[in-house]
């Protein structure tokens, strides 16, 4: 038996079938109807059910007792997580209660899980696209009118230039290659903006080795440059923007002389570079290199680019944010502590929620997970497939946090390094063992179908969080088909077409079904783009960590290593003229330190990267204990890729 299912690891969300056999998953192939990936796959992707079967799977709620969990019952777990919660509600009111879910889960759980804490009365509510592309979805949102990519990466054999910034994407998300190989089959130029010279670095037609988070100064001299050269589109500009005439006077300050001196990039490239992207349609896209590093204000330079030039809302034209988990845009489209799934966080939306929900949600806003995690008061959290204590910078901030709460109750198909600090862990069935929407990182939202049943006493979450809700007096469908047609009538879903949906050869994208957003009007109040003119910050001195993935490897290997993969190790990556000055070479064991801690890891040396840069797999999560949480102010997303270090044997 064959079932269509939608691989659970990044954001492509490439097309698969499942083969089943005597119940269970024998063999991952390709779907090659899928219409974004074609019949593509890449290794992680071929062997995804691995995990599915590790022997580490958690198959019976588990309670803490001492250092030790115990096996109870379902009834029991639930009954006494009740009780406990509601005595630190009555204590200490319901915003010391969060609830923060990992990427994995679908569209109908994050949602559920969310209603759940409004239900109890709090806003803390947040998903792990806090981490990465939450920068993104704030300046999308606020200058076009969507959180979201643009365009389709189907549309990038259609562009003259692909502009790819801060990622690598044959590392990770490899099947998008098939399109990039497309457009420079064509005669498409491909320009990679990025401190390391990653694989796709090596066949751009234009490398750009940027020091670590000065884009913004690289974008604004760009910016500068097309403005001072004639080289804008004034009519789009009129038309269908507001905010130039700030912008123009903001980036006036911002020279391609300067530019080489803070970026490191050659005078005559930064020139060539605005050239290139002046002409239409291009495509601007980007990665987690510019989001960890320099935050909202970096995606609104780039944007900022898009628009000068008149490049979105087209044909061929416009943005893609490489997002890294299966579900990581529909989580972040539908919980913020901050927002509604309807829109504003004000008495308004709060009444049209109650109308669905039956209950009026709270209006103040809550805590982000990183918030939350960093020095809040909480006094109980719930995690659902979410591991940060692997996962986040700065691990021993969070461990000593995790370890403080009165309640910790994590939802999670493994015994993970977080689950460790539970006080009960309720057993997930996986992606393969249940039914839910995800949605790609171009706004393709596809439904997944159940091919096996979980193991042990393991449960879909919808069935967790509805046992919850039921017992705080709440009726919450468990049913995934009925929690999707709910969050439609809620949500910016409400276009999608359940048909549409299940038939993965067909197109199925939120808010319009289109690969090009914004081709009459933005999705703003006023229907116009707005330019937000930004600043370069001030930055510090020294060695510059950053991270980044491999192509074997997905974010804290939970999945990976259980799919027969071999566990990376803590490797940093130097130039050799960098360790010619500190006196290291190849092979030797050094220690990494940061203002907030330290590990070991082994030398390779690689004129792949800059000088004054060191760069470490984040796979090998002991890296997270240098990597410290400093956090974008407006995003509260961490740095992961500008950490000032020191590095000596
Ligand atoms: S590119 Fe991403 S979605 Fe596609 S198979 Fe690989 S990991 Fe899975």
């Amino acid at each position: 038996m064959i079932v269509k299912s939608i691989c659970p690891f990044c954001g492509v969300g490439c097309g698969i079938d499942l083969e089943v056999e005597g119940g269970k998953i024998v063999r991952v192939l390709p779907d090659k109807t899928h219409v974004v990936s074609k019949g593509h796959l890449c290794g992680k992707g071929s062997v995804a059910f691995k995990s599915l079967y590790a022997e580490d799977r958690v198959l019976y709620p588990l309670k803490r007792e001492g250092e030790k969990f115990v096996r109870i019952s379902w009834k029991e777990a639930i009954e006494e997580i009740y009780i406990k919660l509601n005595d630190i509600i009555k204590k200490y009111g319901p915003f010391s209660v969060g609830f923060y879910g990992g990427c994995q889960n679908t569209l109908e759980e994050v949602y559920s899980f969310m209603k759940l804490a409004r239900a109890l009365g709090t806003n803390n509510v947040d998903s792990c696209a806090r981490v990465c592309h939450d920068p993104s979805a704030i300046a999308l949102k606020e200058m076009l009118g969507v959180g979201a990519s643009s365009t389709s990466v189907v549309q990038i054999p259609k562009a003259k230039v692909l502009v790819i910034a801060g990622e690598s994407i044959t590392e990770s998300h490899p099947v998008i290659s098939q399109y990039i190989v497309e457009l420079k089959r064509k005669g498409g130029k491909l320009i990679v903006i990025d401190p390391r010279l990653t694989g796709i670095a090596k066949i751009a037609d234009l490398y750009l080795q940027i020091s670590p988070s000065t884009d913004i100064y690289l974008f604004n001299a760009v910016a500068n440059y097309l403005i001072s050269n004639g080289l804008i589109d004034e009519n789009f500009i009129k038309q269908r923007t507001e905010g130039f005439e700030d912008y123009k006077r903001v980036v006036s300050k911002y020279s391609i002389e300067d530019a080489e001196k803070i970026t490191g990039i050659p005078r005559e490239k930064i020139i060539e570079f605005a050239k290139l992207i002046s002409q239409k349609p291009v495509i601007f896209s980007w990665g987690l290199g510019l989001t960890q590093s320099s935050g909202v204000n970096g995606v609104r330079a780039l944007v900022n680019l898009a628009l000068l030039t008149g490049n979105v809302g087209i044909e061929g034209g416009g943005l893609i944010v490489y997002r890294g988990q299966a579900n990581v845009q529909g989580s972040g489209d539908l919980v913020k502590p901050n927002v509604f799934p309807n829109g504003k966080m004000d008495e308004l939306h709060a009444l049209q929620l109650k109308e669905v929900w039956g209950f009026k949600p709270p209006i103040q806003p809550g805590k982000t997970v990183t918030e939350a995690l960093y020095g809040s008061n909480l006094k109980a959290i719930f995690l659902m497939n979410f591991n940060p204590a692997k996962s986040f910078p700065n691990r021993k901030v969070v461990e000593k946090f995790l370890s403080s709460l009165d309640l910790l109750v994590v939802i999670d198909s493994f015994m993970t390094e977080t689950a460790k600090f539970a006080h009960y862990i309720l057993p997930a069935a996986m992606w393969a063992e249940k039914e839910g929407s995800v949605t790609s990182l171009d706004r393709l939202v596809k439904w997944r179908f159940k091919a096996v049943n979980p193991p042990g006493e393991a449960r879909p979450e919808l069935e967790i969080i509805a046992d919850l809700a039921r017992k705080f007096g709440f009726n919450f469908s468990s049913d995934p088909k009925e929690v999707f047609n709910e969050l439609k009538e809620v949500s910016i879903y409400s276009n999608l077409n359940f048909g549409e949906m299940t038939d993965y050869s067909l197109p199925s994208r939120y808010p319009q079904n289109d690969e090009v957003l914004y081709r009459e009007k933005f999705l703003t109040e006023d229907g116009k783009a707005h330019f937000r003119p930004v600043e370069q910050p001030k930055l510090s001195k020294g060695m510059i960590l950053i991270t980044g993935r491999e192509v074997t490897h997905y974010n804290t290997d939970e999945l990976i290593v259980r799919s027969g993969f071999p566990e990376i190790p803590l490797e940093v990556f130097i130039n050799p003229e960098d360790a010619t000055r500190l006196g290291i070479k190849e092979g030797d064991e050094v220690e990494i330190s940061s203002k907030c801690g330290s590990a070991k890891a082994r030398v390779r040396l690689s004129r792949d990267i800059m000088r004054g840069v060191a760069f470490a797999y984040m796979h090998n999560t002991e890296i997270n204990y240098v990597v410290c949480n400093d956090l974008d102010e407006e995003s509260k997303t961490p740095k992961f890729k500008y950490i000032v270090i020191n590095i000596r044997k």
